[in-house]
Formats: C-alpha cells, structure tokens, sequence
C-alpha cells in the first residue's frame, strides 16, 4: 500500500484522528511518565526568565548559566535592579545576551511596578512583558494553567509525521492540536512530544523500528520520511522565538 493511501485512510475523519491522538497521548504517558520541564527553575519568575533565555539556545545551555544567575539575582526585585553589565555577562553563553539581559531587566521591572510582584497569570498580560515568547510553557508550568499548546521544532515534525495536521505554520499546528486534545492535556502533549522527538523521531533517520507510536503512525518506516517533514526554522512562531 502506497504511503498516501495510509495517510487517507488512517485520518479519514476528524473523530478517527481525535481517537488516534489520544491514544498517542496514552502512550506517551506511558513511554515518558516523568515529564517534568526541562528547564530548571524554583519560582515562576525564574521560569519565565529561563524562557526569555532560551530563545535561540538550548535547554541544557540555560540550565548551565541559570544556577549562578540566580544565586547572584534569585527574584525580580533584584533583577530589576542588577548591574545590566553584570547580568549581561551572566547570560553571555546563552546567545544575544545584550537583548536577553535587557528583556529580563524590563520584564522584572514591570513584574515589579504593574504586575504586585508576581508573574501575572493572563496570557495578554504575560505577553506585554518584554522577550516572553513562549508564555504557554510559563502559565502551564507555573501555574498549572494550559492556554494552548507549545509548537516547538520537535512538536512541529512529529504532530505532521503523525498525521495530525497537515499545516507547517505553528499557530495552525497549535490550532489543530487544540482541537484533538483536551484542554488539560495541552502541555502535556508538547514535552513528552519533545522528549519522544529527542529520543526516537530525531529530524534525521528517525528510529522507527524501535517507535512505541509506530502502528499509530502514518509515516511509519516510509523510505522517504523526509518528505512528511516540514522544513524547520521558517515559520512565524519560530522567528516569534527569536529574542527581540
Ligand atoms: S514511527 Fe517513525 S515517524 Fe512515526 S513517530 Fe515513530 S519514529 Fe517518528
């Protein structure tokens, strides 16, 4: 059977692909049952600043740099009031550390003087502060709170290798997402999806010999996998993630 032919009948309605996503999400549970954030933070402030941070860097590179960051400055108030050299170079590993520390210092400020000292708990209010990009990983995390569901380069290619939308752009892909998962689940979804992308479904030679998704999937060993791969690093919500 040709691959196309798959793809047709495995997403025949939208209800069947509802089914098959929450008996991807089964397994994910079962596959990565600890899937705890993969940045390192105590306090909600530190996770948002953790995110600012990892704009354009990876996990494991900010968790590297966090420790002292927030030994030296633990909470918003003195964040607000670092030496911007002293916390630039802090955060110099990370990438566009000048832009980073900026954000950060205007982020606490305003954490400081709009928001009572505390992360602010709506989406549009965590939007407003500078550098937050990613403010689903912080509300969730945080707060216990899914808005929405985090579209990252790995959620990207494997929602699309699964057959769970057909979109490249993340806001469609998150939109889809939305619509095949329940609300609680949200988050949920995009880090074991990260941690399954990591381990098994990498951008190049994915394992599915080994994939415990292999029989939900549609892409399943098909020689020519990369062509169910979206191309990466091109769509907005990924140069949304770009430090600004
Ligand atoms: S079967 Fe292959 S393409 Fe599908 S999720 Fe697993 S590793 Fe990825």
């Amino acid at each position: 059977m040709g691959a196309k032919v798959v793809l047709v009948s495995i997403t025949r309605t939208w209800s069947a692909k509802q089914q098959r996503a929450l008996e991807i999400l089964i397994r994910l549970k079962q596959l990565y049952p600890e899937a705890p954030c993969t940045l390192n933070y105590q306090t909600p402030v530190q996770l948002l600043v953790a995110t600012i941070l990892s704009a354009q860097c990876t996990d494991e590179r900010v968790n590297k740099v966090t420790p002292a960051l927030f030994s030296r400055f633990p909470d918003a108030a003195a964040l607000a009031s670092a030496d911007l050299e002293e916390l630039e170079s802090l955060v110099r590993s990370t990438g566009f550390y000048r832009n980073k520390a900026k954000n950060i210092q205007a982020a606490c400020r305003l954490i400081q003087t709009e928001f009572g000292a505390q992360v602010p708990k709506r989406m549009e209010q965590l939007l407003q502060l500078p550098g937050v990009k990613t403010a689903n990983v912080v509300l969730a995390h945080a707060y216990g709170i899914n808005v929405g569901v985090t579209v990252d380069t790995h959620v990207k290619r494997l929602s699309y290798r699964l057959g769970l939308t057909e979109h490249t752009d993340p806001i469609r892909i998150e939109r889809d997402l939305m619509r095949l998962l329940p609300q609680p689940e949200w988050e949920n979804w995009s880090i074991r999806l990260i941690y399954h992308g990591r381990a098994i479904c990498k951008a190049q030679n994915p394992a599915c010999q080994a994939c415990k998704l292999a029989e939900l999937c549609p892409s399943a060993n098909l020689p020519q996998l990369n062509a169910l791969t979206p191309s990466v690093a091109t769509s907005s919500e990924e140069r949304r993630l770009s430090p600004s």
